[in-house]
């Protein structure tokens, strides 16, 4: 099948899942993440209807990036410092954020370029020693240091599943999604003005998105169904 046609059937799929589980299509993103093919295979995506990309590497995000600026760029790979302004340069919204010496950083370099940038947190919910992200534990606190970076959006939070394991994966969704209205209740208490655009939940891929659905994502990373 080619790319513009699993791109289609991915969203009708998507859309669908959505009005059974009695949520509105519009209130989940679908990710096309496109870091196992060139640009020419985004566009193939693109030209299919799909507007929100997804890169784990830093070079990619800023090639795809120049090729296709019309599309929003979200980056979701491991973050390091020497690459920030690139990220930041090219994302429409960061999704892997696990530490706040690199929160700083995001803030001066969006500053930078005089715009904010959207940034969820990675949370590493099934404590799994080879899945980064934070702890549960630590969301607080992390929302205390960063609360203060004006030129960073904080948009909510995001997780990988354990993979192979659809029991584990529906546990681990569902937590995430109740760490989120944990931490909307803390943002309510100490930055009101912050809690309203903490709302989004990036969570679910190729094998496990209809279950991240049902658990109350709003943005569902899909690559292998897509691009493979
Ligand atoms: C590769 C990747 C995905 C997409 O995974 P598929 O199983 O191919 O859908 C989603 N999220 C992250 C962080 C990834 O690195």
């Amino acid at each position: 099948m080619s790319i513009e046609d699993s791109y289609i059937r991915i969203k009708k799929e998507v859309e669908d899942a959505c009005i059974s589980d009695d949520r509105d299509p519009d209130d989940v993103t679908l990710l096309a993440v496109s870091k196992t093919v060139g640009i020419e295979g985004a566009c193939e995506a693109f030209k299919a209807g799909a507007r929100d990309f997804g890169e784990n590497r830093p070079d990619q995000l800023v090639e795809k990036h120049s090729a296709l600026p019309e599309a929003r760029w979200h980056f979701i790979g491991n973050i390091q410092s020497r690459r920030i302004k690139d990220i930041v340069a090219c994302s429409y919204m960061i999704h892997s954020l696990t530490e706040v010496r690199h929160a700083k950083k995001i803030d001066e370099a969006a500053k930078g370029l005089g715009r904010r940038v959207r940034v969820l947190i990675e949370v590493n919910v099934s404590g799994e020693e080879s899945k980064s992200g934070i702890s549960p534990d630590a969301i607080e606190r992390f929302l205390d240091s960063c609360i203060e970076l004006e030129n960073i959006e904080l948009c909510g939070l995001m997780t990988m599943a354990p993979l192979g394991d659809l029991e584990a994966a529906h546990d681990c969704f569902e937590r995430l999604s109740r760490y989120l209205e944990v931490a909307r209740t803390y943002l309510g208490r100490i930055a009101p003005d912050r809690k309203d655009s903490f709302c989004e939940l990036s969570m679910g891929m190729t094998d496990d998105w209809p279950i991240a659905i049902a658990c109350g994502s709003t943005i569902v990373r899909i690559g292998r169904a897509i691009f493979a």
